[in-house]
């Protein structure tokens, strides 16, 4: 390790996220479905999450799926009710871009846009993304080592957009109980070589909805700047992912928890911002 890169979560940057500043001392807390499905379930989740205390939505709108005949995402035809749900609750929405003409319409749906962990090592977006004056969520590849993740980061932030976040979500290992591997040595390290934020997600990283929370509160301890985790009002109905989601109920129960964690730790939950939009 590099002494002179080193850096303190002092010097971390502070990304904005319609309003909500990550990379402080407070815990960030992003939630929302795995794809946005419609406008009953989308409002259902985003008004759950928020009065638990989520300052920030997640959704998918495109997914990139494993399979090409699974459910791909309701695109532009749900930008206008996803509007209306954001201005309901005040709640910014992070959203997969998966194809770099995406980035011009999403621009007024998203409050930043999120890069998969598919498409990490996609240069050509990231340096589209670069261009841009919106906060960027870059997931790590489930692959990727730890110096290609922050590597990826550079082709945002050369390109003048420096508002990057990292996210640890898992990475494929000879494991295989579990869907990747939470690599929380990632956090760490990812904290202190580079002064960017790193969230985790840790829906994606173990797969099983009862071992999220348990991961969720490792990110906190381990001094993530946040995470981004999957919630559904119906887990069992869900278009994709419901076997990771949390419950509404569950995602409640979570947040105490992390309450009181942040707490030793001399931390707190982020608060939700003043309505900006
Ligand atoms: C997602 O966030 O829904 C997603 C597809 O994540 P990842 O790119 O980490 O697999
Ligand atoms: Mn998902």
């Amino acid at each position: 390790m590099k002494t002179s890169s080193k850096k303190t979560r002092a010097s971390t940057q502070i990304v904005n996220v319609n309003g909500v500043e990550i990379g402080g001392d407070k815990f960030t807390v992003i939630a929302g479905p795995c794809s946005i499905e419609g406008p009953e379930q989308f409002q259902t989740t985003a008004e759950g999450v928020k009065s638990s205390g989520a300052v920030l939505l997640r959704g998918g709108i495109w997914k990139l799926r494993t399979s090409a005949t699974t459910f791909q995402g309701l695109g532009s035809d749900s930008f206008s009710f996803i509007r209306e749900v954001c201005k309901k609750t005040g709640l910014g929405l992070v959203s997969e871009v998966t194809d770099a003409r995406q980035i011009e319409e999403l621009h007024d749906v998203v409050h930043m846009y999120q890069v998969g962990s598919r498409n990490m090592h996609n240069y050509a977006l990231l340096k589209e993304l670069g261009k841009t004056n919106k906060p960027i969520l870059l997931k790590r590849g489930f692959a990727a080592l730890i110096d290609e993740w922050i590597k990826a980061a550079e082709y945002i932030t050369n390109g003048g957009n420096n508002q990057v976040i990292l996210c640890e979500r898992g990475i494929r290992t000879f494991e295989t109980a579990t869907r990747n591997t939470l690599d929380l040595n990632a956090v760490a390290y990812a904290k202190r070589m580079t002064s960017l934020p790193v969230i985790v997600d840790p829906s994606h990283a173990v797969g099983i909805s009862e071992l999220v929370p348990d991961l969720a509160l490792a990110a906190a301890a381990a001094g993530a700047d946040g995470i981004i985790v999957e919630v559904h009002p119906n887990p069992a109905e869900a278009l994709s992912d419901g076997q990771q989601a949390l419950t509404l109920q569950e995602f409640s129960l979570l947040m105490k928890k992390l309450d009181r964690v942040l707490n030793a730790l001399d931390r707190g939950l982020q608060r939700p911002p003043e309505m900006s939009l």
